[in-house]
C-alpha cells in the first residue's frame, strides 16, 4: 500500500512487541496505528481532552481506540483499499475532530489527527475532493484573490434562503452563521532591514507570524501583538512573501486547510512557501511568533511528515505562540510590559485543543499573571466541537454543538460578568454561535493592560459573526 505521508518515524514502532499486532499492509503507517496499546483509557470519562466524539456519544467506535480497532482491520485486510471504504471506519475518521487530545493525553501517544490525514490523503487519491473539502481548503487563496467572497458570506448570512441553498448546495449547515471577514485585511507594515537577531537601535528582534485567519477575520488580534510586543521593547517585523513568490501579495499560511482536507501537494506548497521565508529568521537568531496553536502544530508536528526535509523542523522547533514566547521572556527576566490593573474582576480561560496539544495553557497562565491583581481561572472543558470547519458542516453541526454544550458553554453560562480569553479563531466562532460574544485573544486583553492605553477602547467582538 502506497503512502502519502512520511512515517518513517515509526519505523521501529511496536517491533518485538508481541501485542503490538502490527496489521500486515501500510507499513511504517500501519506501525503508527499500532502504537495503541488497547488499554481503553481514551474511553473512560473525565474533563480530559480526549476523545470528544466518544465523550458526547457514548459510542466505543468514536474513541481513539475504536478507531484503531477500527483501521487495524482494514489495514489487515488484503483488499486494504476496499477495506478503508468500510462505512463503520468512515464514520469513525469523520467524527475525529483532530484535535490531538490522543497525541497528548494516551500513555501510548496515539496521533489520530496524524493518522486521519493518512487516511483523508488515501480517500482523495481513490475518490477525489467534494466540492465542500474543496472550497473549505482553498480558502487561504479564495480570502485573497476573490473580493465578491466577503459580500456573499454577508448576503449568506443575512438571508435564510441561500442558507438553506448553501447547505442542500454544499453541505454548510444553514443553522449556523459563517464567520465574515473583516471589513479591510491586516496592512503589512513597511518591511526593515535585515539584522543578526537585534535591530540596529538595540533591541531583540522577533518575527510575527500573522496567519490567513488572523489577516482576513481579525487583524486587530495582530495589530494588538505588535502593539504588546512593541510595548517590551522588542523590534517586531512581520514575516511577508519572498519578492520572489509568484503569489507575492497572498499571506503566508501554513497550509492546515489543505493538509486536513488530505489534498498534501497543496499542503506541501503552502509549507515550502512559509518555512522558506521563515527559515533565514530563525537561521539568524530571530524568534518566530505564531498567533493560532493550529498554525504553529502545523509546523512542530504534522508538516514534519509532509517530506520536506529538516527546514521543516528547525522552523518548527523555535515557532512559538505568542504567550509561549511573552512566557519565555517573562521567564528570563527579559520582559518588561508596562501592565496596570484591568477593570473586570474576573477572567476565564479557554484553551484551544491544540494549545493544550502544544503545552502552551501553562505560559497562558504565566502570561496572565504578568496583568497586575488580574483573577483568572482556567475553564475545564475538551474540545469546543468547532474543530476547524467541523461545527459548521451539516451532517457534524449537531454533534459539535453537543461538544460545546457538554462543559464548555454551562462554564460560560455560569459566570455571566467574566471576561473569557480563547487564543483559537475556532473556539470564538463557536461561542459566538451559541450565543456568547465575550470571547477575546490573549493580545487584545494584554493591548488593553498596557498602561497609557484607554480602558475598554480597544476591545471588540473578534469573531464578527
Ligand atoms: S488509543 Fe491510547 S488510550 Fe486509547 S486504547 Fe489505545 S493506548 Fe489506550
Ligand atoms: S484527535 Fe481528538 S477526536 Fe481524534 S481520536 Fe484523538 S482525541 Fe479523538
Amino acid at each position: 500500500m502506497k503512502t502519502f505521508l512520511d512515517w518513517s518515524a515509526y519505523q521501529d514502532a511496536g517491533m518485538g512487541d508481541a501485542y503490538a499486532d502490527i496489521p500486515k499492509h501500510g507499513g511504517h503507517f500501519a506501525k503508527a496505528v499500532a502504537v495503541c496499546i488497547n488499554s481503553r483509557q481514551c474511553e473512560t470519562a473525565g474533563k480530559q481532552v480526549m476523545c470528544p466524539s466518544f465523550q458526547v456519544s457514548g459510542n466505543p467506535n468514536l474513541s481513539t481506540g475504536g478507531r484503531v480497532r477500527l483501521l487495524k482491520a482494514a489495514l489487515s485486510n488484503d483488499l486494504t483499499q476496499e477495506a478503508l471504504c468500510d462505512p463503520t471506519l468512515t464514520e469513525a475518521m469523520e467524527l475525529c475532530v483532530s484535535c490531538k487530545g490522543c497525541k497528548r493525553e494516551c500513555e501510548a501517544n496515539v496521533d489520530m489527527a496524524l493518522i486521519k490525514v493518512e487516511y483523508r490523503a488515501q480517500q482523495v487519491a481513490r475518490e477525489g475532493v467534494r466540492l465542500r473539502e474543496r472550497l473549505l481548503a482553498h480558502m487561504p487563496r479564495w480570502l485573497h484573490r476573490s473580493p465578491w467572497l466577503k459580500p456573499l458570506i454577508r448576503w449568506r448570512n443575512r438571508s435564510p434562503l441561500l442558507a438553506r441553498l448553501s447547505e442542500h448546495w454544499i453541505g454548510i449547515s444553514a443553522q449556523r452563521q459563517l464567520p465574515e471577514p473583516a471589513p479591510k485585511p491586516f496592512t503589512l507594515p513597511d518591511a526593515s532591514p535585515p539584522s543578526p537577531g537585534v535591530s540596529a537601535d538595540g533591541r531583540p528582534e522577533v518575527v510575527l507570524l500573522v496567519d490567513t485567519f488572523t489577516h482576513h477575520f481579525e487583524p486587530e488580534i495582530a495589530e494588538a501583538t505588535l502593539a504588546v510586543l512593541q510595548a517590551g521593547g522588542y523590534a517586531v517585523q512581520v514575516a511577508r512573501p519572498a519578492t520572489s513568490d509568484p503569489e507575492p501579495t497572498r499571506p503566508l499560511c501554513c497550509g492546515r486547510t489543505y493538509l486536513v482536507q488530505g489534498m498534501l501537494d497543496e499542503a506541501r506548497a503552502e509549507v515550502r512557501r512559509l518555512v522558506d521565508v521563515l527559515l533565514p529568521h530563525v537561521q539568524a537568531g530571530r524568534a518566530v511568533v505564531g498567533l493560532e496553536a493550529s498554525c504553529v502544530v502545523n509546523l512542530r508536528e504534522d508538516g514534519q511528515a509532509l517530506g520536506l526535509g529538516d527546514a521543516v523542523a528547525t522552523v518548527g522547533d523555535k515557532i512559538l505562540l505568542f504567550e509561549e514566547f511573552l512566557a519565555r521572556e517573562s521567564m528570563a527576566k527579559r520582559l518588561s510590559l508596562p501592565l496596570r490593573p484591568l477593570q473586570e474582576t474576573e477572567t476565564l480561560v479557554h484553551g484551544h485543543c491544540h494549545q493544550k496539544a502544544v503545552g502552551a495553557m501553562k505560559a497562558m497562565r504565566r502570561v496572565l499573571k504578568l496583568i497586575p491583581g488580574h483573577d483568572f481561572s482556567m475553564i475545564e472543558a475538551g474540545c469546543c466541537g468547532m474543530a476547524g470547519s467541523f461545527g459548521l458542516e451539516a451532517e457534524h453541526a449537531e454533534m459539535a454543538s453537543a461538544m460545546a454544550e457538554r462543559d464548555l458553554m454551562p462554564a460560560l453560562r455560569d459566570k455571566p460578568k467574566a471576561q473569557i480569553i480563547a487564543n483559537g479563531f475556532s473556539c470564538r466562532q463557536q461561542m459566538c454561535l451559541h450565543g456568547d460574544t465575550r470571547s477575546r485573544h490573549l493580545a487584545i486583553l494584554l493591548r488593553e493592560a498596557l498602561v497609557g492605553t484607554s480602558c475598554r477602547s480597544l476591545s471588540s467582538n473578534s469573531a464578527r459573526l
